[in-house]
Formats: C-alpha cells, structure tokens, sequence
C-alpha cells in the first residue's frame, strides 16, 4: 500500500486478508493477486518488483505465526516503545491542553466526554459514516442541514447555536 501506491489502487481486494491474496500448495505458498484492470508501461516494471519482494518474503509453512512489533528496533513490543509512539501522535499543545483537562475540577464523566470530543472519538453520524455503518440520515437532527460532526453542535448548527 505504501510501497507501491499505484498498485494497490487497481487491486481487486484491497481490504484483503493475508488468506485472500494466496494459498498453500504442497507447503509453497502461491501469492493469488487479482488486479482490476491490464497494466501498462511503468506499471508492469512495478508488477516484477512487487513480484521479486514477495517471492523474497514468501510464508513459511514450517513457522508459527507471531506477533511483530514494528516500532522498536529489536522489533520486540514494550510498554516504553508504545509511549514514546504515543507521545509522538499528540502535538505539545494537545498534550497541554489535556494535561489542562483533567486538572479542572469537574465530574470525571464531564472530563472523559470533553476528552473524547477532543479525540472526536464520539458516536456522531459523520464518525459513523467513516466507519461505514448505515443510517437513514447523516444530517443533524437539530438543523437537518449539514453533518451531524463532532464539532457541528458547538460551532456551526443554527439551531444549537441559540442555545
Ligand atoms: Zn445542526
């Protein structure tokens, strides 16, 4: 997906699982990509690289599958790796202004709900949207004229806006 941009764009299954894109024949395993369209000129230079690194990366039959954490040079998972990951996610001024949240003195339940809004990890219909879950209508059920998104209520709907 990273490596090759163009390529993944014309794959078949594109949200594939490892067992969709291949199979095991006689303790080989045989890589299966489908491609939705014929490729051309660069393209096909692409294809022979893709197909050189996977035969380079092919799946052991013998292998247990494990688990790989891929932030640490040692490639092995820590409490201290996560951190300094996370650390690197959030802007200094997020993290001030968080800090700054959960020093005001409000109900825990307040707190974790602004946090969340900060996030925008709330259920809204535009969130709802992005994680592909169907509903009659994504608009606003105050105004009925844009998005419902987590920053709609508080800043542009009509209707909450009077209040
Ligand atoms: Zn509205």
């Amino acid at each position: 997906m990273y490596r090759y941009p163009r390529l993944y764009l014309n794959a078949k299954l594109r949200q594939a699982t490892l067992s969709e894109l291949g199979k095991w024949i006689q303790n080989r395993w045989e890589w299966i990509i489908e491609w939705r369209c014929d490729w051309f000129g660069w393209e096909k230079s692409q294809i022979i690289e893709l197909r050189q690194h996977l035969t380079q990366n092919t799946l052991n039959f013998q292998n247990e599958d494990e688990w790989l954490w891929k932030d640490e040079e040692i490639e092995q998972y820590s409490i201290k790796s996560t951190y300094k990951k996370l650390q690197n996610t959030f802007k200094t001024e997020d993290l001030e202004l968080y800090s700054l949240l959960w020093k005001v003195k409000a109900l825990l339940s307040a707190q974790h709900f602004t946090w969340r809004v900060f996030l925008d990890r709330i259920a809204t219909k535009e969130n709802l949207r992005k994680r592909r879950v169907m509903l009659e209508s994504y608009l606003c059920p105050m105004c009925g004229s844009m998005e419902e998104s987590t920053n709609h209520p508080f800043f542009t709907c009509k209707i909450t806006g009077i209040v």
